[in-house]
């Protein structure tokens, strides 16, 4: 992996000036821009005329801020500073690798745990045919940066779960296009994990998010949205947005079928197993008991269904059975349409740059896009789920700790005894409760469930990504950190302000409270994934004996002095 990652660096002879367009003007075909003394006329308008920020403000996404003021040094701000990350290289990637770096986005970093296949090649036109076999990610970086003169474009072949929230961190922008959900909400809990909100509002603190742009696509469809963590809705407030697609009701198949779909289901579930003979192996009939079962990739049992669906749809007078059609379905295979990626992507990079330059106002907040008949987009606004598990301003712990003295095992009991609700009841009187229910002799099926439930009420705590204690079969793994100090567990340091330091010479201040909030994430059966839980510890100044590094290199700096 890292070899492929040199070699995409040192296969990067673009050379050149990102912004210099008049070197090498002679190899002006090279690039995706002929004439590179123009390179930038399209975009440079948008941040640099008067007027177009009436509608705008990149931190007011209820459209009532005080708008933006056109300056042309914003575009090197976007060459320079804005570190972009763009998760999967496929075809969707493909389109926003060029749209964003010829956008003027210069700093990316792309990431995709695929190689490319030779099917690919029709619409990733980042790769060639010497290209199949290799890593999606270090092939699109190495194609964009011979390209687009001055990008640098490093591609990660890796999986996104392979990456330290550290790194995810480095991003101001964010702009997804995967083909899998299970990623998607994956990135989306990284991000929504490093929110933090304010105790007093319950708003989410300023520059703790990171906006997410994710853009899908499934054949003539497609939809691109904007997420600002803890602003707008998230993945998880929406995942009403991604119903099971390709299953449909079985009475409907059998009994109604309304599209050619149906009527290829029917074939493939109801008929094949039935009706099914294989003549080759001497007639061998289809079904689960010892016979055929149906196999996607043979041929002759696509053909069979295709035949059967096609009988069954002209009865009901549906159209649209094609063999193509019944492969796509039987084998779930979604037809990829490059121009639907391009639409997409170009949604996406535009999000992108009206963010990063705040010269136009954020999508509000998901747009999708139909192109099968006739070319049909629509703008809608989707709500956030106040409660999500994800983006939710979760619970605050009204107890204040003492740096000094709380263990994690003090921590657990008041996140329990303080969200007894949330997290379920305590060990101990859980345990007076089943005495109680069994006095009362409730059935013997309440008092299973209540056995199953006797784990205590949290399972699993996690800070900055690492987990600090899990119950059940790991809970020894885990138990040494139950007698540690909560503030060294969750690594929460007190960092000394200059202020600070000059109270310290003054007697009367030296025993002033000091105190830090520190998010952590909670986890127990009862929820379906962790929730944010804030906590306050207090140190006195007077026993600080933890200092952020400049806080110490200060104190030794005035001791030189
Ligand atoms: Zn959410």
């Amino acid at each position: 992996m890292m070899m492929d990652e040199d070699r995409a660096k040192d296969d990067d002879d673009s050379g050149g000036n990102f912004d210099d367009v008049n070197e090498d003007k002679n190899d002006g075909d090279r690039f995706f821009c002929k004439n590179p003394t123009e390179r930038w006329a399209d975009v440079d308008p948008l941040c640099a005329r008067a007027g177009s920020g009436i509608f705008t403000d990149v931190d007011d996404f209820d459209g009532e801020g005080d708008g933006f003021s056109p300056d042309p040094s914003l575009l090197s701000l976007v060459r320079e500073n804005i570190k972009v990350l763009v998760v999967g290289a496929g075809g969707l990637g493909c389109e926003l690798l060029k749209d964003l770096t010829l956008s003027g986005f210069k700093h990316i970093d792309v990431i995709d745990m695929d190689t490319i296949d030779v099917s690919n090649l029709n619409r990733q036109f980042l790769f060639t045919e010497e290209d199949v076999g290799e890593p999606k990610a270090t092939r699109a970086a190495r194609a964009v940066n011979r390209r687009v003169r001055g990008a640098k474009v490093t591609g990660h072949y890796k999986r996104i779960e392979d990456m330290e929230d550290n790194w995810y961190r480095q991003f101001h922008v964010v702009v997804m296009g995967l083909d899998s959900i299970e990623a998607r909400r994956y990135i989306n809990k990284v991000y929504c994990s490093f929110l933090e909100f304010e105790r007093e509002s319950g708003e989410a603190r300023e520059g703790t998010w990171t906006p997410l742009i994710d853009g899908g696509t499934e054949g003539f469809k497609g939809h691109a949205r904007v997420i600002i963590p803890g602003k707008t809705p998230c993945f998880e407030c929406t995942t009403w947005l991604f119903p099971p697609q390709t299953t449909f009701p079985l009475c409907t198949i059998a009994e109604t079928p309304r599209s050619a779909a149906h009527c290829i289901e029917h074939a493939k579930i109801v008929q094949f197993p039935e009706e099914y003979t294989d003549e080759k192996e001497g007639g061998v009939k289809g079904g689960s008991g010892g016979g055929v079962t149906f196999d996607g990739d043979n041929p002759d049992h696509v053909t069979w269904v295709y035949k059967r669906a096609l009988k069954r749809a002209e009865s009901f007078g549906i159209p649209g059975v094609t063999y193509n059609h019944t492969l796509g379905v039987v084998k779930n295979i979604v037809p990829a349409i490059p121009s639907t990626n391009a639409i997409v992507s170009a949604y996406c990079a535009f999000e992108a740059f009206k963010i990063a330059t705040g010269c136009l106002k954020s999508m509000d907040n998901y747009v999708m896009y139909a192109g099968s008949d006739k070319v049909y987009q629509n703008l809608m606004k989707l709500y956030k789920d106040e409660g999500c598990s994800q983006c939710g301003r979760g619970l605050f712990v009204q107890r204040v700790f003492d740096l000094e003295e709380a263990t994690l095992a003090d921590v657990l009991d008041a996140i329990e005894s303080e969200h007894e609700n949330t997290f379920g009841k305590r060990e101990k009187e859980k345990e007076e409760d089943n005495v109680k229910k069994k006095d009362n002799k409730e059935g013997d099926k309440k008092e299973k469930d209540d056995m199953m439930d006797t784990a205590k009420g949290i399972t699993g705590v996690s800070t900055d990504g690492a987990t600090v204690w899990m119950g059940g079969v790991l809970a020894s793994q885990y138990e040494e950190n139950l007698s540690k100090l909560a503030s060294d567990v969750f690594s929460v340091t007190i960092v000394a302000n200059d202020d600070e330091e000059e109270k310290d010479d003054d007697e009367s201040t030296r025993n002033k409270k000091t105190v830090v909030e520190k998010t952590i994430h909670v986890n127990s059966a009862k929820l379906p994934s962790p929730l944010r839980v804030g906590l306050v510890f207090e140190a006195k100044s007077r026993t600080r004996r933890k200092t952020s590094k400049e806080g110490k290199e200060r104190e030794r700096e005035r001791e030189r002095r």
